[in-house]
């Protein structure tokens, strides 16, 4: 990539942290916690289909803004349980407080972040990680990995209340780190809020293609599948 970039932003969730993977464990220990299974004869991978399909929805409509944090939490695990016929609330009920807190304690990381960070680093790059993710998960999310010893700023959606793609929270975050969009570059999974979003603002893109889903493209823009061909571009 050209060589005036100097600080390189990435995305959180399922780019640097595998938030599908730490999903499932998680929910996988509290679907079997709560006996969800021998109770209602409902088994884990039909409620997690369910679930991760109903919670991707409310995250990208969130993401444009046309719901609230509340919503998502509100609706998640209830109408999942509901549309799935466990009418029991101190189940929905044990879901929703105790997910957000369990789910950052199963902590494993996208293959190769470690010695990504460490090369991007080493060459010189400043690092700086860009959510749409609650506040207080994203600090977790790095301050109880290694990613703390990477990363230079941390920029929530949630502090402005605006989400990637708005440009407000490219903004934000070069603000932060101190930089220029043309210095900068911006890996992430989501082609919309991520790779259209930080090309709008005049950032330079890398799709980092998470769900090795080949439809999305675009002149200029470079697709990886493993964080690791990132040595190949920076
Ligand atoms: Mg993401």
């Amino acid at each position: 990539m050209q060589e005036k970039i100097k600080h390189i932003f990435f995305d959180l969730d399922n780019t640097l942290w595998d938030t599908d993977r730490n999903s499932k464990l998680t929910l996988r220990q509290m679907y079997s916690d709560t006996e969800v299974e021998r109770k209602y004869r409902l088994t884990f991978s039909d409620f997690f289909i369910n679930y991760y399909d109903r919670n991707e929805k409310l995250w990208a409509l969130y993401s444009q803004e046309k719901i609230t944090k509340q919503d998502i939490l509100d609706q998640r695990f209830k109408k999942t349980f509901q549309e799935l016929g466990v009418k029991d609330e101190e189940i929905w009920n044990y879901f929703d407080e105790h997910f957000l807190d369990k789910v950052v304690q199963n902590n494993n990381l996208i293959d190769n972040t470690e010695e990504t960070l460490e090369y991007l680093k080493t060459k010189g790059y400043e690092l700086h990680v860009v959510s749409n993710g609650f506040i207080r998960q994203t600090h977790r999310k790095v301050n109880d990995t290694p990613i703390k010893n990477y990363i230079s700023t941390i920029t929530s959606g949630e502090e402005i209340n605006k989400r990637k793609p708005a440009k407000e929270v490219f903004e934000l975050s070069l603000k932060k780190a101190d930089a220029s969009p043309e210095e900068s570059s911006f890996v992430g999974d989501d082609w919309e809020a991520d790779v259209l979003g930080s090309k709008r603002i005049g950032m330079s893109p890398v799709f980092f293609n998470y769900k090795k889903d080949d439809k999305y493209k675009q002149n200029g823009v470079p697709i990886i599948r493993d964080l690791l061909e990132l040595k190949n571009i920076f």
